[in-house]
């Protein structure tokens, strides 16, 4: 095979690589590592292009200067990879520096031998560093692409220290794109390889994670990080559709915070965000992992619990009113501390009801609660006409 036209052909991929990527990117490249990638990219095809003149153009361009474009865009691809994990800090003196040394090391350099064994060594290193910071990273994502991306520089890493041992052992075959050794050629053909997979690994990296982001921004509620409104909803229904298939009982509450405007009114509104947060973090600590917590609007709150009859409601609801009103948020010297007021329903063994009308019934549970004085739990059966049983007030004693 020509060596040359592989090269050629390397080059022209990194081309079409960085082309599409900064194509499909420019105007909303974020922080995720993908204006670095691209970068790299285009720098590698002057690299590769200026490597593929070999014998043409004087050794200085497609040696010297040749080989320091391709180490600049591996360091390049490795910072890309490090802004991905949120790791990149000043990272231009770094690589400049680095880029110096090879530079000045490389033009020092007097035989092929000694320029292919130190590039090479130095790419090899690169590559293998890349490997392992995409390998090491925590597994919970985008393991998948990542292993791919990760995998492809661990073979590039692998073919370069091979192409070093090679000319180590036999000097004979140094480098010439005219006089090849078969490994020289497998490797510039897994080079090839290597551009598209990394690149398509890493571009399958940063949309998996914007994915999760966009799923997590269409079920979370942005202030609280809990479940919003829509999402809620949607996993109380299935929560009630198994009740009707299993029976077991279910309970909702519906909790809302007592006089909030004075707190917005007295403090604002950032501190009165940091009360709802609050409120969220002790409320998860008293949760279940089956429960569902849901921000239903401003400051009300829904709470489901499963497998559980509105009795142990009625108890876990008060025990979170009291835990609520003894905790004091601090927001500069401003010590706050609320109370809220909760509304209860559930569907017991034989109750049938849909999920309207469930949180119909908390609702005026709730409304019940705040005209008892609030700061106080208030359990309504779901059906008030087949249950003879009264609204029960839990108030702070
Ligand atoms: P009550 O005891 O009757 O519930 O009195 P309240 O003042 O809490 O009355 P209401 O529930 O009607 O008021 C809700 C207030 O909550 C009004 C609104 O400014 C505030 N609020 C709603 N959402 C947010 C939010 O995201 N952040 C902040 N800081 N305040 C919010
Ligand atoms: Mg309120
Ligand atoms: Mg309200």
């Amino acid at each position: 095979m020509d060596t040359r036209t592989i090269v050629v052909i390397m080059a022209i991929s990194c081309l079409i690589v960085s082309t599409a990527l900064f194509v499909t990117h420019v105007g909303r490249f974020r922080r995720d590592g993908m204006r670095l990638w691209t970068a790299g990219g285009a720098i590698q095809f002057f690299g590769a292009s200026l490597f593929a003149t070999r014998g043409v153009f004087p050794d200085f361009f497609s040696i010297v200067l040749a080989n320091t474009l391709l180490s600049t865009g591996f360091w390049l691809l490795y910072a890309a990879v490090q802004e991905f994990q949120g790791k990149l800090r000043r990272w231009t003196p770094l690589i400049a520096t680095a880029v110096v040394c090879f530079f000045l090391i490389l033009t020092a350099l007097a035989t092929p031998v000694q320029r292919v064994v130190f590039s090479g060594s130095v790419f090899c290193l690169q590559l293998g560093a890349i490997a392992l910071i995409l390998f090491r990273q925590a597994p919970t994502h985008e393991w998948r692409s990542r292993w791919l991306t990760g995998s492809a520089f661990a073979v590039a890493a692998l073919l370069v220290f091979g192409r070093v041992l090679e000319v180590l052992v036999d000097p004979a075959k140094q480098v010439s794109l005219l006089n090849v050794s078969p490994l020289q050629t497998v490797s510039l053909l897994a080079g090839f390889v290597v551009i598209i997979m990394s690149s398509f690994g890493f571009l399958l990296m940063t949309r998996e994670r914007a994915d999760r982001e966009n799923e997590r921004l269409a079920t979370l509620d942005s202030l609280t990080e809990i479940f919003n409104r829509r999402t809620f909803l949607e996993l109380a229904k299935k929560e009630i559709a198994r009740h009707r298939r299993t029976r077991s009982p279910l309970a909702l509450l519906m909790v809302d915070f007592d006089h909030f405007k004075r707190v917005n009114d007295t403090y604002g509104h950032l501190t009165g965000d940091a009360v709802l947060k609050s409120f969220t973090a002790t409320t998860l600590t008293c949760l279940r992992e089956n429960d569902l917590f849901g921000r239903y609007g401003g400051e009300e709150f829904t709470i489901l619990l499963p497998e559980t009859d509105t009795e142990g409601a009625a108890i876990f609801a008060d025990r979170l009113r009291a835990r609520v009103a003894e905790v004091c948020v601090t927001v500069g010297a401003a010590s706050i501390s609320c109370t809220v007021s909760i509304g209860i329903t559930g569907l017991n063994l034989a109750d049938e009801a849909d999920l309207d009308a469930i949180l119909r019934v908390a609702d005026e549970a709730l409304i019940a609660a705040k005209a008892a004085g609030r700061n106080r739990v208030v359990r309504r059966p779901l059906n008030r006409a087949a249950v003879a049983e009264p609204t029960k007030v839990s108030a702070p004693a």
